[in-house]
């Protein structure tokens, strides 16, 4: 039995990142008698933008044993196959950064270097055309992997969902309550330390009340109330490499297409998001302060919209990067209290996961071990550049020069390992997975490639397969991918057909 466990568990904040910790951990340290107890203020309430997740997220459902249709009727979702990139390369370019993969690997060479072979034959088709992830997305057809067809090409898609993260934290928040967490409703006034170690010992509510424990997770967004405010962990600034520091977000009625996938289109000083959902559609524009005025920068968002605006357009401020330490004595940060990095790859949530996970791993007595912590604060920031690099990726990889904040990221030093990857691809069409990083080697193609990045070579063993023979698997390979999707039900009709329709569907006038 140990001697000293954790007995008190306080959760500052009640956004997606506040309830995914509390449903998590009452989930998995529930049975141990620990008490959890989650403030929030209704008053200062959420960012709640955070709408367009990866396929990670179904682990985390998974773990909660959610039903998946039930979770998607309760948060409105659609399904998201991958990422559409308009105007990146260049204005009037499009490609798709698929869940999934691209073809089949042949003589156990990598898909990718036949296709590179194949172009050197004449055969200019695009990568987009041999993942099926982006040809069902772009028809709007949509159904879920089938492993147990391991030679269609369903075996293997990923699919993620877009969702309304107000109603997420809604549906977690019930998972949680029912799960024994203790909700307080109240602003934190004041944070009392011990005097000797500076631990948090409690935190003091505008009514008097004080609610202690022995470790804290703060969720308390942007301000980072107890993990900067309190314990001044610092900042990892980014924003030289990442520019963009404000957004505007606002919902729109349906309109345009149903595609099973989130778009990005490049602006003068930025993005724009567009992310389906069954009763609307998530907007915002993330923009640089620096290279355009905040009127200009709704206005743009405002007249490209798919469908009428269904409120006023909101502003947040934010700066790329993330705390230098994200635990600190005894409390560990999540969400927007531990870093932000802007949403071009829907990273946000699945930080929030795997910031949980790991606390999970290392979860700690109340004698809280340094080494356990160093492992953490080390863990997660190497995480944080590995997404970093990707993000900068799309920056940097651009043949724009329409404005002078493509020409600043056209001209950006890119951080030393994502210069490596760039030059392993330039070189050989080559691509290595780091360490487990989230974005897997077919992340990395499908962004290089569609950002004009061009491979000097193939491998050598591609050329095991004679030339006809290459093209031949090419057309075929394309062919099965373009049938397997045409088979296909749409998404709108996978939703109904599994009851996942909420029914709050308003049509745009
Ligand atoms: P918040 O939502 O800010 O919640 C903070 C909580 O702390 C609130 O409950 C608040 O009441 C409470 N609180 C704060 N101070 C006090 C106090 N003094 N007393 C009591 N309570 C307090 N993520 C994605 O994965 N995909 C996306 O597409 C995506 N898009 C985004 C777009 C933008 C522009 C931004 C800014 C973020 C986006 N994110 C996205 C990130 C996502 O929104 C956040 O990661 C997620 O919402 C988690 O937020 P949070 O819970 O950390 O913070």
């Amino acid at each position: 039995m140990i001697a000293d466990p954790i007995r008190k568990l306080v959760i500052v904040g009640g956004g997606t990142a506040g309830w995914m910790a509390a449903a998590a951990i009452s989930k998995i340290m529930g049975e141990t008698g620990m008490r959890i107890t989650l403030v929030e203020s209704d008053e200062i309430g959420t960012v709640g933008v955070g709408e367009a997740t990866i396929p990670q997220i179904n682990l985390f459902n998974a773990m909660l044993e959610l039903d998946e249709h039930d979770f998607v009727r309760a948060t409105n979702a659609t399904y998201k196959l991958g990422i559409e990139f308009v105007d990146w390369t260049r204005i009037g370019h499009r490609y798709v950064h698929p869940f999934g993969f691209y073809g089949i690997n042949m003589k156990g060479v990598e898909f990718h270097h036949h296709w590179l072979k194949g172009r050197t034959l004449g055969d200019q088709t695009p990568l987009d055309a041999y993942s099926l992830s982006v040809v069902a997305g772009l028809a709007g057809k949509f159904e879920h992997p089938r492993p147990d067809q391991p030679n269609s090409p369903l075996a293997k898609v990923g699919y993620a969902y877009q969702f309304d993260a107000g109603l997420y934290a809604r549906y977690l928040r019930r998972l949680a309550e029912h799960r024994g967490v203790e909700r307080r409703e109240g602003r934190i006034v004041d944070v009392a330390q011990h005097a000797e170690t500076g631990f948090v010992e409690a935190v003091i509510l505008q009514d008097g009340s004080r609610i202690e424990g022995d470790l804290f997770v703060d969720c308390s967004g942007f301000r980072g109330l107890l993990i900067e405010q309190t314990l001044g962990a610092g900042f990892e600034d980014w924003s030289s490499w990442l520019p963009c520091d404000r957004a505007f977000a606002v919902p729109c009625e349906l309109g345009g297409d149903h595609q099973p996938l989130t778009r990005s289109t490049a602006r003068s000083a930025g993005w724009q998001w567009r992310i389906p959902l069954q009763h609307r559609i998530g907007n915002g524009y993330v923009y640089s302060s620096a290279h355009i005025s905040d009127d200009e920068a709704a206005a743009t968002l405002l007249a490209n919209l798919d469908g009428r605006p269904l409120a006023e357009p909101k502003q947040l401020r934010f700066t790329a990067g993330h705390r230098k330490q994200a635990w600190v004595k005894n409390v560990v940060a999540l969400g927007l209290a531990g870093g932000f990095l802007e949403p071009l790859e829907s990273t946000s949530i699945h930080l929030v996961q795997t910031g949980i996970a790991r606390l999970m791993t290392l979860f700690p007595t109340r004698t809280i071990n340094q080494v356990e912590i160093d492992r953490y604060n080390e863990q997660t920031a190497r995480e944080y550049v590995d997404i970093r690099d990707f993000l900068v990726l799309h920056y940097k990889a651009t043949e724009r020069s329409d404005s002078p904040f493509w020409d600043y990221c056209r001209a950006l030093a890119p951080p030393a390992a994502l210069a490596e990857k760039l030059a392993m691809f330039r070189a050989n069409g080559r691509i290595f997975r780091e360490h487990e990083e989230l974005f897997t080697e077919t992340s990395w193609l499908a962004v290089m490639v569609g950002q004009g990045i061009e491979a000097g070579g193939y491998h050598p063993a591609a050329d095991l397969l004679p030339d006809a023979e290459t093209l031949a698997r090419l057309r075929h390979i394309r062919a099965v991918i373009a049938e397997t999707a045409q088979a296909l039900p749409t998404q709108d009709a996978f939703l109904r057909a599994h009851g996942s329709w909420s029914g709050e569907v308003r049509r745009a006038s």
